[in-house]
């Protein structure tokens, strides 16, 4: 059944398209899941909104846009090749390289010819007769497969701040997570930023270079530190090449799928001068270097504080205007329970004269007109906006069309109080459905490829397995499921990352359930959850035999 996407995806007699898989998404994940598909001899589709791989590098073409990892960890692990041949240029990568890497890969393993782009999936559901999905999109295709494969991504699905007026504004609007192909110029413009996450935040430090007069709308400042990102010459590159086993070993055991440093010191174990020489060295170093250094900063408030307190003291130190300073500083939520930024002269931008902090809890918008923003205390007149606003994350890419299950179960109801699945990899009710990097995984709190492969991994053994028995479909029980989510909940409760009103907890979109239904316990520990699941040759999980077989 291999072959030619295109002409696999218009068969003569209008029938739905027979395969064994169909992979949902093109970036790091599905373009893994298709290669491993095809591996074992599958007949795969990918189906892809974008226009090409990358998923979310692909769209976020925003200047500043870059990595929060090293590539030597935000990269595929799984081909010697291809991490031979690949030269990063710096630790920390920026969209186009990564973009670049992206397509460097799709070209190596030809992953081009299995997927459907600019293709939106409309409707996915499990007809249980026949046991297979049907998958249908908005160009008309309808496949059916014996397998599902969700690969998303947590951060798909773009949210716009619900501002009255938006729609009214005549000047040009440009989305972070959406940016235009082609360069944006943005000298001698008068440009106004909403979203000081880590987008605007990179935005931030790039658009700030080459502006007119640039207003950044501020409604909760984050924390952010220095990247101290680094050009890798020759001997840095032979360095990671010749070591890339044990590299992506001590990765794969890490709480964080490859950030590291990572301490295992309780921040009040050593005196107080010791551990801010430690946290200076953190800063200097640069990167996560700052989160590495303790290994309770997230579990215990009063290290937090301090660490906080540390933090808005270099703000204070950069910052000239003390007001803006002031502004700029952090409060009332835990450091690190938001996204930790890693920026390059972030701050820096505001002693500018031309760039102006507009503190929203101090002066809040109150529209946007067709000529600017109101504010409380006027309007400011601008001729582009940027919106940096974030994400329906997690849950917004499979909610966005219908995914039924057994007996016609719609996942928006299933998930209607919050994701709920087993690993964060399946769902009880929705047989032969998968999801890669999902909702109830660490997702977010971890390197997505290493997600990502270790998810891919695990789910095509779990085919092998399959096979190998004679069966045909796999569900969780509905008991494992529920365990799951209480060993989620146990561990959350540990932690203060639901501490404040983020993506991560669904605080950030009107009418969410808010909760962190993410896996906190680390990338590791889940790794060895899914291992000791596998191990036990799948308990929580329900087969049901292949009646072809049966009686054979
Ligand atoms: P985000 O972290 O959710 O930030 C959104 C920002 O928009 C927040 O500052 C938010 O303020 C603000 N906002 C939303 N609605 C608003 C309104 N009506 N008025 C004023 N401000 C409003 O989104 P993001 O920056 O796109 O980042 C999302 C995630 O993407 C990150 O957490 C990270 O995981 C990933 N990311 C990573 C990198 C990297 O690797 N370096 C770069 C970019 C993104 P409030 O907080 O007050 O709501």
């Amino acid at each position: 059944m291999m072959g030619d996407v295109e002409e696999r995806l218009r068969p003569a007699s209008g029938d739905p398209v027979r395969l064994d898989a169909v992979v949902v998404g093109a970036g790091f994940g599905g373009m893994y899941a298709i290669h491993a598909l095809r591996e074992r001899g599958m007949a795969v589709v990918g189906i892809e909104a974008g226009g090409d791989v990358g998923g979310v590098w692909y769209w976020n073409r925003y200047p500043g846009a870059r990595c929060d990892l090293m590539c030597v960890d935000y990269s595929y692990s799984f081909s010697e090749e291809i991490q031979q041949e690949w030269t990063w240029s710096e630790q920390f990568a920026g969209q186009p390289e990564i973009l670049a890497y992206a397509n460097f890969v799709a070209d190596k393993l030809d992953l081009r010819k299995d997927f459907r782009f600019e293709t939106r999936v409309t409707s996915a559901a499990w007809d249980d007769a026949r046991r297979v999905w049907a998958v249908k999109t908005n160009r008309g295709d309808h496949f059916e497969a014996t397998y599902c494969i969700m690969a998303t991504g947590p951060l798909s699905i773009p949210k716009d701040p619900e501002i009255a007026g938006l729609e009214t504004f005549a000047g040009d609007i440009y989305r972070a997570q959406k940016w235009p192909h082609e360069e944006v110029d943005f000298s001698g413009r008068r440009v106004g930023l909403i979203g000081t996450g880590s987008s605007g935040i990179q935005i931030v430090t790039e658009v700030g270079k080459a502006v007119g007069e640039f207003y950044v709308f501020q409604r909760t400042p984050s924390f952010t530190m220095p990247m101290r990102n680094a050009k890798l010459d020759a001997e840095d590159i032979k360095e990671i090449k010749d070591h890339y086993p044990s590299l992506r070993a001590a990765a794969r055991a890490s709480a964080l799928g490859g950030v590291r440093p990572a301490g295992n010191r309780a921040f009040f174990s050593l005196p107080r001068q010791q551990r801010l020489a430690l946290l200076e060295d953190a800063w200097k170093n640069g990167g996560h270097a700052v989160l590495g250094t303790f290994s309770d900063l997230l579990v215990n408030p009063d290290a937090n504080e301090q660490v906080a307190d540390f933090v808005r003291d270099k703000i204070g130190q950069v910052v000239k205007d003390p007001k803006t300073a002031e502004a700029l500083k952090p409060r009332g939520y835990p450091i690190f329970a938001r996204r930790p930024c890693l920026d390059t002269d972030y701050y820096e931008q505001f002693n500018k004269p031309n760039v102006h902090l507009v503190d929203l809890f101090e002066d809040p918008i109150e529209a946007i007109t067709p000529t600017g923003v109101k504010l409380q205390s006027g309007e400011v007149p601008l001729d582009a906006l940027i919106l940096a606003t974030g994400y329906d994350g997690l849950t917004g890419a499979l909610m966005a069309f219908e995914v039924l299950g057994r007996d016609g179960r719609d996942l928006r109801e299933k998930w209607q109080y919050g994701a709920h699945s087993w690993l964060g990899l399946m769902l009880a009710g929705f047989p032969n459905l998968f999801m890669v990097c999902g909702a109830n995984g660490p997702a977010a709190l971890a390197n997505i490829i290493s997600i990502d492969e270790q998810n891919v991994d695990w789910i095509t053994a779990l085919m092998t397995h399959i096979e190998a028995n004679g069966l045909a479909t796999v569900e969780p029980t509905p008991e494992g499921e529920e365990r799951w989510m209480d060993i989620i909940a146990g561990l959350a409760e540990k932690t203060m990352l639901s501490k404040a009103n983020t993506w991560y907890t669904g605080g950030n979109v009107s009418g969410k359930t808010r909760g962190l239904t993410m896996f906190t316990g680390g990338f590791a520990k889940y790794s060895e959850y899914c291992q000791a699941v596998a191990d036990s040759g799948y308990a929580e999980l329900v087969f049901q035999p292949d009646e072809a077989l049966v009686g054979a």
